[in-house]
Parts: C-alpha cells; structure tokens; sequence
C-alpha cells in the first residue's frame, strides 16, 4: 500500500539549516531560520517563563487530563490582551488553546469548511504553511498580491479580494508583522477593510502570531480590533510561541467571534469536536506557564519587557538596515517601515546562492530573512554583501 505513496519535497528551511551547519565558516550568519535571537545570536528561554516553569514543577499537582479545550484559565487570561477591556466583547468570543498557532490555524480553515466556505482569499506570499493547510483539506485558496514592489502594502488588492468574494467566501489577514514581508496594513487601511468585510459579509480569519513584536501590545492588535468591532462574526488564530519564546512547547489558541449566545455556543461544540478528532487536547505545559505569567503582575512585568527588549532591538536592526539606504541593487528604506522578524529582499535565487557561497549568508531562496539573525556585530558585513552581489 505505501508505494502508492508520492514522495513529499523536504522543508526548505530544513534544508537550510544543516547547509548552515555543516559551513565551517566562523563568520557566516543564519537569516533562515523563523525564531528570534538576541545580539549574541542566542533563542533563551524567557525569564518570564523559567519561573513560571519552577512554579509549575513546585506547585502543579496533577497532570491528569483537561480537554479538548485545554487550559481555559490559559484562553482567558490572554483575551484582554487580544481583545481589550472589553475581553469577550459583551459575551460575543469564546476561546480554546491549541497546539500552536498552526493548530489555531488548522482549526479555523477546518472548522470554516464544515460551516460552509468554499474559497479564502490569501494575499501572498504568505506563511507557507497557510496553503499547505488549504491544500491538505482541501478549501480553494484565492490568491491576491500582499504587498507592492516598493514593500508597502497592497491595500487595492485586499479590497478587490473583499468586493468581488462570493457569499460562502472568506478573507484570512494577518494580524501584525506579516510573514514573510513584514508589510502591515495602515490604521487607515484596517479600516477601509474593516469597512469593506462588513459592507460584504466575507468571513474574516485573522492570523495573529507575533503579537507584540511590531510596535507594541497594544499597537500590534489595533487593526484586528477595528475590523472585529464592525463584523458579526470572525475567526483568530493566535500563537504565543514567538511573544513567550514558547516555539516547541507549542502554545496556541483559537478564538471565535458571533452574533448571538446560540450561534457562539454551537461553534464552539464544533470547534471542540474538530480539535477532539485532530489532536484529543492540547499539550498543557507551555500554556499553563503563560497562565501563571499572566495572572501575576510581577512575571507579566518580567515578561513585557522582554519583549520590549525584543522588538526594540529588531527595530534597531531595521534601523540600520533603512539607513544604509540603497546597496547594489537592494533599496532598504522600506525594511525601516516593516514589522516583525521577517522581511523580504528584492533578490535573485542566483543572488541568494551567492550570497550563501561567497559570504555565508543564508537564506530562504524567496529572499526573506530572519531581521533578528542580523546582529550590530554582523549587519555590516551583511549590508557590504548585499552591495557586492546585487550591484552591477
Ligand atoms: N501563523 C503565521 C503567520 C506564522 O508565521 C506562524 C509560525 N511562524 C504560525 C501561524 C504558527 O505558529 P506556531 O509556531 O505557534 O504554530
């Protein structure tokens, strides 16, 4: 039976990452990989998370099983910083954790198809993983440009998605620090989309999984609580493994936004049951350690600053980036105006190839770099590079 089986293409990234292991080159710098590193070059646990970690093993006095929903002290304490003051927006949001991001993911375009979308409209490039999801269940995706040549956002392009979507259609948007271009939409755009999503009915699915890494936890879900304020009904998939460092603990959550308790009510035995039949329940560990974080002022205090540091040194990057202006080929202005850990150079393959041969620098073959594989000890000799190989 298993000959039948086609062979699947590796993970590129993968790829990737043991070309750059086996490089023997002391000064080569790694722009694949999708984690965040300090200026040293390191992913640390957070501070925030090794004593919520020791207050687990301390004081946890069962393992024993929650369920499909998994720690919903975890799914609460999180909605005011997603959602506002107004955490469930007067009894309209109910929540459950999943397994990452992409589990929230998973479930949402799964638990869409089983309420009746037929097609989701995807700017692109996108997270890889967005399409992979859409194809392993088959829901069409609908593709328009994200983002302009000169890396500002395509906004004409969401709005035309929007106005022409059928009526089982839907739309799914990142909600900061786009992956992989780290072009974000505009307070003003936000709301032109908001506008439109609700002038349409198309339904909204948004993507948050670097919450707090663009501008700031407040800033960051700006755009997302616009569009949910004129739309009757939406999705959020939402991964803390970025903002709590969490990346293999796998810590995630689902949100769904509806009109009234009945409708709220039936979605959620849905969702349940999906996430019943995919995964039974959540691992717990990672976001029982959030839990304790979040509803201790002092660990959230540890935390929030951690990721200030975070975002303050990726905007550092990003300065210094914009500030050397146009290299050979590569204009860096607008990576001064991105967000996130990601942006996405204007490179050949054969550039990036050379990039990897000649200097050691490694990158995804789309031109998307890590902005935190980018250090004050390395960012001069990836701009000199840059210069070399894209000019003339
Ligand atoms: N959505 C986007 C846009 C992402 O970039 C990622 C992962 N990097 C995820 C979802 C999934 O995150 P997680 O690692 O929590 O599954």
């Amino acid at each position: 039976m298993l000959e039948r089986l086609d062979e699947q293409s590796p993970d590129a990234l993968l790829a990737l990452i043991k070309m750059h292991a086996a490089d023997p080159r002391s000064d080569k710098i790694d722009l694949g990989v999708g984690v965040y590193r300090t200026d040293e070059g390191g992913t640390p646990v957070f501070e925030a998370i090794k004593r919520a970690e020791q207050q687990l093993v301390d004081e946890q006095s069962s393992k024993s099983y929650l369920g499909p929903e998994g720690d919903m002290g975890f799914v609460n304490a999180l909605m005011p910083y997603i959602f506002g003051e107004d955490a469930t927006m007067g009894g309209r949001i109910a929540g459950m954790q999943t397994p990452g991001g992409t589990g929230a993911v998973r479930l949402a375009a799964a638990l869409a198809q089983k309420a009746g979308m037929t097609k989701l409209h995807m700017g692109t490039p996108s997270w890889p993983n967005h399409a992979q999801i859409l194809g392993d269940i088959s829901l069409e995706m609908a593709p328009f440009d994200h983002a302009n040549p000169d890396g500002t956002a395509n906004v004409e392009a969401v709005l035309a998605a929007i106005r022409g979507a059928g009526s089982n259609d839907g739309i799914l948007l990142h909600g900061c620090c786009h992956n992989p271009t780290g072009v974000d939409y505009s307070d003003e755009d936000w709301a032109a989309i908001g506008d439109a999503i609700a002038e349409t009915g198309i339904f909204p699915i948004i993507d948050t999984a670097y919450h707090g890494l663009g501008h700031g936890l407040e800033e960051d879900v700006a755009g997302l609580r616009s569009v949910l304020a004129k739309v009757p009904e939406a999705f959020i998939a939402y991964s803390c493994d970025k903002n709590f460092g969490m990346y293999r603990d796998r810590v995630g959550a689902f949100y769904i936004l509806a009109n009234g308790q009945e409708t709220l009510d039936t979605a959620f035995s849905n969702a349940n049951a999906l996430a019943r039949a995919s995964w039974s329940m959540p691992p717990d560990h990672g976001a029982a350690a959030v839990r304790l974080i979040l509803r201790d002022s002092d660990l959230t205090k540890v935390w929030k600053d951690e990721l200030e540091q975070m975002r303050n040194r990726m905007r550092q990057v990003r300065d210094r980036l914009a500030e050397a202006g146009t290299q050979g080929s590569v204009d860096m202005v607008p990576l001064g105006i991105q967000n996130g850990l990601f942006s996405v150079l204007p490179v050949s393959k054969e550039q990036v190839a050379q990039l990897r041969e000649d200097h050691g620098i490694y990158m995804a073959g789309s031109g998307r770099i890590n902005i935190a594989g980018l250090t004050m000890g390395n960012i001069d000799k990836f701009i000199g590079a840059i210069a070399e190989v894209t000019g003339s």
